[in-house]
């Protein structure tokens, strides 16, 4: 049956249907196993009173090959349709070919946060002391920024035009040899994701929200995104969020009982504070480019930038395709050796969407178990002393072997 949202809220029958994409490349090795896990999971958690019917949908070479479109009007209309969807990583051919179709579903379902949950697996190799203070919730913006893709390559019409247009009409030179491109921030592109941040922050307890941005550079941009996001917060969540400044002003330094705390951060500092302090940061909320950078930076911390799961959502009208945050891998492509971890992590976080949020616990005890017995794919073992090597596959049969209800 299918997921519907009514008045901005998402009804999720028993037998949901849930399409996915199998993805390219190492799509194949991970999407199938990924799926058993779920099953199993779900089976675990409710003992048959509820059961995701799976919906197969092409993208990518697959559809290229059956329809010579490689993202085909129906599957795209049923990523729609069905609301909620799960996808394996798909191929973005380089100087040429097609589009991103990563990007070109961001842009076509607005899907405008691209929400990254980056915490620590117990027992996975990491570069810190002590990952387990690790424990944050990104929120990039997805639509807008940079990554907007207006721009003009060098000595082209595009960039000829705009270059003497600044010289027009605001006397600015820009040397003739640029390429340009540019940085659309609005205040609806920050605010949505404002408020989507501080409403998941307030449903699931977090203790505060950090804006992280470049506004005392780009004052009328990122300094916008902060400084709306800032606004946002005292007209439409006053009793519930507190700044920073307020607490040091008002409340003698310390934040009243039960008040979600809003921080404000430049972004060089922050990556420099999530290193050094990271249980100070819980919420992060940020335009699209620092949204990039920090997502990789904070999942290497934890050692899981393969396993890093991750969805690109729209939290009002509840569209969400929650994916494998790696690419295709095409070296290891059908060789049934790659850690399936970041898909069937997203899938957990799907199903807490989903409000099921017993699947969730489920997996993640029974991945973590599993990494902690040592029984690990190639990546993992590589960095482990002691570790057995295993395949994706029988590294999901031990996740399923090892499910407990929590
Ligand atoms: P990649 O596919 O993520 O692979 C880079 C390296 O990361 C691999 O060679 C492998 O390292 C490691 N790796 C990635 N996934 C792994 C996994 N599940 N288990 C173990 N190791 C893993 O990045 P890429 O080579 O830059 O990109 C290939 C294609 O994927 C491109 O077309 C790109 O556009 C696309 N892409 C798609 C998405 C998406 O669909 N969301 C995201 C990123 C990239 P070692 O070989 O060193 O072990």
């Amino acid at each position: 049956m299918k997921i519907t949202v009514e008045n901005g809220r998402m009804h999720v029958p028993d037998n949901p249907t849930i399409p996915y994409i199998v993805g390219d490349g190492i799509g194949i090795d991970i999407t199938p196993v990924a799926l058993k896990v779920f099953d199993a999971a779900v089976e675990k958690a409710y003992g048959g009173k509820k059961k995701v019917e799976w919906m197969r949908l092409i993208a990518g070479h697959e559809a290229i090959e059956k329809t010579g479109d490689p993202l085909p009007p129906e599957t795209f209309e049923a990523i729609k349709d069905y609301v909620v969807s799960i996808k394996g990583p798909l191929e973005t051919p380089v100087g040429g070919g097609y589009r991103s179709l990563n990007v070109t579903l961001r842009q076509k379902l607005d899907l405008f946060v691209c929400f990254r949950p980056v915490r620590y697996i117990k027992g996975v190799p990491s570069p810190l002391k002590n990952p387990e203070l690790v424990d944050v919730m990104i929120f990039r913006e997805n639509t807008e920024d940079v990554y907007a893709g207006i721009e003009w390559p060098v000595n082209s019409d595009g960039s000829k035009a705009v270059i003497s247009f600044l010289k027009e009409k605001f006397g600015i030179a820009v040397k003739e040899d640029s390429g340009i491109g540019i940085k659309p921030i609005s205040i609806t592109g920050s605010r949505r994701v404002g408020r989507a941040a501080i409403n998941y922050a307030l449903e699931h307890g977090r203790r505060s929200v950090t804006v992280m941005h470049k506004g005392n550079i780009m004052k009328y941009t990122e300094g916008l995104f902060q400084a709306e996001i800032y606004k946002l917060a005292a007209e439409e969540f006053k009793d519930r969020v507190v700044t920073e400044e307020e607490i040091n002003e008002k409340y003698g330094g310390k934040c009243p009982e039960g008040m979600l705390i809003l921080k404000n951060r430049i972004a060089d500092s922050m990556f420099q504070q999530i290193l050094l302090r990271p249980d100070e940061y819980d919420v992060i909320v940020t335009p699209n480019l620092n949204g990039d950078y920090i997502s990789d930076a904070v999942a290497a911390q934890v050692g899981g930038i393969g396993i890093a799961p991750g969805a690109n959502i729209n939290f009002e009208n509840k569209i969400a395709v929650f994916e494998a945050t790696h690419g295709t891998s095409p070296k290891h492509a059908g060789k049934n050796e790659v850690n399936p971890g970041s898909i069937i992590l997203s899938g957990a976080e799907m199903f807490e969407y989903l409000g099921w949020s017993e699947v969730k616990g489920i997996i993640i005890n029974a991945l973590e178990k599993t990494v902690l017995e040592k029984y690990v794919t190639y990546d993992f073992a590589r960095l482990m002393d002691g570790a057995t090597k295993v395949s994706t596959s029988d590294f999901g049969d031990r996740i399923i072997k090892n499910m407990e209800v929590s």
